[in-house]
């Protein structure tokens, strides 16, 4: 069987205060919040999720906030940075907006001959605008606070911080999908040709301890178009020693978890069914969702929530 090879699904990130992240991400940045649940192994903690205008996999960047969190560090063994897409003629427009929001930015900057800029968000994770003409054509959300024109498409993708490239890339071009479109001294470029979501960097760095914490990604996950399709790569993924958890309904999709070679936590997540398979539309973002297992809970879990407003 060959990958689809559609690339990112979603990134997960640990996070400081929701409402902060909120308000970062849906006021200064433009995204959607599509769905407000909890951690589905640890309830007493939010699991935020923020897309583009249709929801689609590539596009949703997802938070555990922990407020009491240490800040983390980044090192060897994480995702550093995560970057989203952009429209290419929209780095006036966003060199602008970042600046009157009081934002440090670098750039823009060209690599791998797209322009970048480079900031960080408010518990210090490293994040990138790309502006990139393939993306022109997906939906950014329209009622956002970012004219539309300019708004975020989803992913553009991630920079992988590891030790040792190749097991990585060869688990990228022969499971996920990926190909090989580039090098630039320590830096690998690999993509799938899908507009959102299809571009992981590799960042070949010497052994350098991150930790844990605010600010740091928890996971990086990959799509599998159906669950015939996330079985396969799960064997694949087996075959190569690398452990990987049993199917986890999710709910909004099926969860896989591994340990990547360089480290990295991957999952691999279905396409479907999707967020608005769980709640009727006008209560995406807005009503807290759980699955149906602590549905009987709500009360007590809704009492030890923190309010979260967009
Ligand atoms: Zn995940």
């Amino acid at each position: 069987m060959e990958p689809a090879g559609k690339g990112i699904h979603h990134i997960t990130v640990l996070g400081g205060d929701g409402q902060r992240t909120t308000d970062f991400y849906v006021k200064t940045l433009g995204l959607r919040m599509i769905m407000k649940t909890v951690n589905q192994d640890d309830p007493s903690v939010y699991h935020l999720f923020y897309i583009n205008g249709t929801g689609q996999p590539g596009s949703s960047m997802t938070f555990f906030p922990w407020p009491m969190a240490v800040q983390g560090k980044p090192g060897s063994g994480q995702a550093t940075a995560v970057s989203f897409a952009v429209p290419a003629g929209s780095a006036p427009y966003w060199a602008e907006r970042l600046a009157a929001e009081g934002l440090d930015f670098d750039g823009p900057f060209e690599r791998f001959g797209t322009q970048v800029i480079s900031f960080r968000d408010p518990d210090l994770l490293t994040l990138e605008l790309v502006f990139d003409e393939t993306v022109d054509a997906v939906a950014a959300w329209r009622e956002g606070s970012v004219p539309a024109e300019h708004g975020i498409r989803g992913f553009w993708g991630t920079t992988l911080e590891i030790t040792e490239t190749a097991d990585t890339a060869d688990l990228l071009e022969t499971v996920f999908g990926f190909e090989k479109a580039g090098s630039d001294g320590p830096l690998t470029l690999l993509k799938t040709g899908e507009a959102v979501g299809g571009a992981v960097i590799l960042n070949k760095s010497e052994p350098n301890r991150g930790a844990n914490g605010r600010g740091v990604v928890h996971h990086v996950a990959f799509r599998a178009k159906d669950e015939k399709e996330q079985l396969w790569m799960r064997k694949e993924v087996a075959n190569r020693g690398l452990s990987p958890t049993p199917v986890i309904d999710r709910h909004f999709f099926k969860s896989v978890y591994f340990q990547s070679p360089g480290g990295v936590l991957f999952e691999i997540a279905t396409d479907g069914p999707g967020y608005e398979s769980a709640q009727d539309e006008k209560d995406l973002g807005v009503k807290l969702w759980l699955p149906p297992s602590l549905e009987s809970r709500r009360e007590m879990i809704e009492k030890r929530l923190p309010d979260i407003t967009i």
